[in-house]
């Protein structure tokens, strides 16, 4: 059998409290993540959804435990090689708005390129062609030349959206782990599903393993496995087998 993308072992992590008690937000998690695989996570809030998805995403250190990405063990790794290692290897989808109000949606989402904050060099025509795809897929091609302030807040988000996948489209990359916490918070459903849509084609077209935060069963609908959480812990842990709206 092929190794799994992610491979948590045991993972405990314990907030420790200065004035109050230590929190347990994780409590002994162990989890197999295929390549490929669209994987959803649910739970009340304060179940530690967002704590374990930091921690497969090298953002956060367990207290216990080991995280193993494509074969690489995070654990014991410096600040450093870290970081690079993340910047290479992982995606994270949920970016909070935070658009400049003073550049228009297609100069937002170029932004981060632009600016040179990824390492690679991309050609102009592939991230041209790259961008306009995007556009297409989030339903922004009309919006493109938008200011911000223009645009509802379902559109802000998709924009927000397209600037985190502009690198991945530009590249045409394949493979990636990309990790989302909330992508589709507080929209409706045809915004939500605009976006369920894309992230499910980016599994299915271009095998990258997804992991999705949620607390909307209209979004979990759309993965292939849902795995709940309740107090740090797994709950349930079940494929769904006819992922789809
Ligand atoms: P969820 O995303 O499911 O709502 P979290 O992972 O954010 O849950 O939180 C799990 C538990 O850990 C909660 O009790 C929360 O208050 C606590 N927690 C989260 N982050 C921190 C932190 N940085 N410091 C202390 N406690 C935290
Ligand atoms: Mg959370």
């Amino acid at each position: 059998m092929a190794t799994p993308h992610v491979i948590l072992n045991d993972i405990k992590k314990i907030y420790k409290g200065t004035a109050s008690a230590d929190v347990v937000a994780v409590n002994g998690i162990s989890l197999e993540i295929p390549h490929g695989q669209f994987l959803s996570i649910m739970g009340p809030s304060g179940s530690g959804k967002s704590t374990l998805l930091h921690i497969i995403g090298g953002l956060t250190n367990a207290t216990e435990g080991t995280v193993t990405i494509d074969g690489t063990l995070l654990n014991g790794m410096s600040d450093r090689k870290l970081t690079l290692f993340r910047r290479k290897n992982i995606g994270v989808v949920f970016q909070a708005f935070n658009l400049i109000s003073t550049l228009t949606a297609e100069e937002n989402i170029m932004l981060p390129i632009l600016a040179g904050y990824q390492d690679k060099e991309i050609d102009n025509t592939k991230l041209h062609k790259g961008l306009d795809e995007l556009l297409g897929r989030l339903q922004l091609t009309s919006r493109r030349r938008h200011y911000p302030d223009a645009l509802s807040g379902g559109e802000q988000q998709r924009v927000a959206i397209a600037r985190a996948l502009l690198l991945d489209f530009a590249t045409n990359t394949h493979g990636s782990l990309l990790l989302a916490d909330e992508p589709t918070g507080n929209l409706d459903s045809a915004n939500g599903d605009i976006i369920c849509k894309l992230l499910r084609q980016l599994c299915d077209e271009r095998h990258h393993t997804m992991v999705v935060v949620t607390h909307e069963p209209s979004v979990a609908a759309w993965t292939d496995r849902i795995v709940t959480l309740k107090d740090g812990a797994i709950l349930s842990d079940l494929p769904n087998a006819k992922p789809g709206k």
